[in-house]
């Protein structure tokens, strides 16, 4: 992998408006703040290697170098990448999660996680307004205040550094597909620093189509609704086409046409619908409000799910094939026009040294992806 500095991060990610704020870059070094939904570099560095552009999930990220790592394979063209299992699944009896998104599995999840010493902090996301917010918990109790989806993109992965500043060991992690790629890259010690220990014990990926820019969100709602009233978004499955904002006084609906204007750029060249690299990934089961996709990935997030549903945590059950073939057309049709439109405009490397690009895939891979 090759790995650059700040002035290079600055080129290929600030200056292409690629950079989704996950935070991965910020709490490294003085020179990066995460700010009201952006992310800024106060100051440039001069050093050549970097851990903000090792980390980074938008700089040519070498996808099979990660999937080394995370599998022990090289990265799969299936677009729902590496996976053992998918199931459905919803909070069990022993988790009552609270406000949750669909089925309550994350909150569950983290609960689970947390009661049972599997980890010794959670980095969640809560909210200020319409700001997303992320957060440290180590109280299984809290967790519940930190359930349902923020659509803006959140520094979670600054939250993660925070974490492992302040001493934590074991540090669960729930976090979008963008988020849960920079972290599968950190936890590599892409530097190879003397002393490195991998912090990150477990990575419960979200399922993510897009999302929006927190500031044009704001512009947009407000007038149309009472931002500090909100309490609740969500996106009810096609063909539905809105976004429901739930507030103290009831529910306002917006065309998700208005609302793709206001996307970042980022997510146009983003190809994981289902956080490719998490241990477990989590999405809204299609035509069930109240039931989640879970995708099982790796052998830790396989223990989890395992211990979780034996101790009352997860209820599981078999997806059915048409929810499992809907999965695959939308995760693919993601995969295919991101793939496009970043291979347009040369922004894929397969290969061959030449100039830094956006991806780099094996040719061949690619082939199938398309
Ligand atoms: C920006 C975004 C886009 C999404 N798009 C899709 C989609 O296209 N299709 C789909 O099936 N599902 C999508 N999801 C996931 C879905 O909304 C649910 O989060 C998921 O199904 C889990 O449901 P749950 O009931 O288990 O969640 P809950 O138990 O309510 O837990 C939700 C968890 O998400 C975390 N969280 C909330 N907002 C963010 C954020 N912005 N960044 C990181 N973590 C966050 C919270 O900390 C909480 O732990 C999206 C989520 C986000 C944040
Ligand atoms: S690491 Fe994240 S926040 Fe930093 S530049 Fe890259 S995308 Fe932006
Ligand atoms: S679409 Fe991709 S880049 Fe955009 S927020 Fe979701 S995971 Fe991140």
């Amino acid at each position: 992998m090759i790995v650059l500095g700040s002035n290079e991060l600055r080129a290929d990610v600030f200056d292409r408006d690629l950079c989704i704020g996950c935070g991965a870059c910020v709490s490294l070094c003085p020179y990066f703040k995460s700010y009201n939904g952006k992310t800024a570099m106060l100051f440039p560095c001069t050093r050549p290697q970097g851990r903000c552009f090792a980390y980074c999930p938008k700089v040519e990220v070498n996808l099979d170098e990660v999937s080394r790592y995370v599998f022990g394979a090289d990265y799969s063209p299936d677009p729902l990448g590496r996976y053992r299992f998918i199931k459905i699944s919803r909070a069990g009896s022993r988790a009552a999660p609270g406000n949750v998104q669909a089925g309550g599995t994350v909150s569950s999840l983290m609960i689970y996680a947390l009661e049972k010493k599997r980890i010794d902090a959670a980095v969640l996301t809560g909210s200020k307004g319409l700001l997303p917010v992320p957060v440290i918990v180590t109280d299984p109790a809290a967790v519940r205040r930190y359930g349902s989806s923020k659509y803006a993109a959140a520094p979670v992965c600054e939250a993660f550094n925070q974490a492992v500043n302040e001493g934590y060991e074991r540090i669960g992690v729930v976090a979008t597909p963008c988020q849960a790629l920079a972290l599968a890259q950190l936890r590599r010690n892409p530097l190879g620093e003397e002393g490195f220990i991998d912090r990150a014990a477990l990575a419960v990926g979200l399922f993510c189509t897009w999302s929006l820019d927190y500031r044009e969100f704001k512009k947009f709602i407000a007038g149309r609704v009472d931002i500090s009233a909100v309490k609740k978004c969500d996106i009810p499955p096609p063909p539905a086409e809105i976004m429901e904002i739930h507030t103290d006084d009831g529910r306002v609906e917006i065309p998700l046409g208005e609302l793709r204007k206001l996307i970042p750029l980022s997510c146009d060249y983003c190809i994981d619908m289902t956080a490719e690299f998490a241990d477990v990934s989590v999405g809204v089961l299609e035509g069930r409000a109240d039931m989640n996709t879970l995708i099982i990935r790796t052998e830790r997030g396989q223990d989890l799910i395992d211990g979780a549903v034996e101790e009352g945590y997860i209820e599981v059950d078999d997806i059915p094939d048409e929810s499992l073939e809907h999965l695959l057309t939308a995760a693919g049709n993601k995969k295919r026009r991101a793939l496009k439109k970043a291979f347009d405009e040369g922004m894929i490397n397969t290969g061959g040294a030449g100039r830094r690009s956006y991806l780099r895939i094996d040719g061949a891979i690619l082939d199938k992806m398309v």
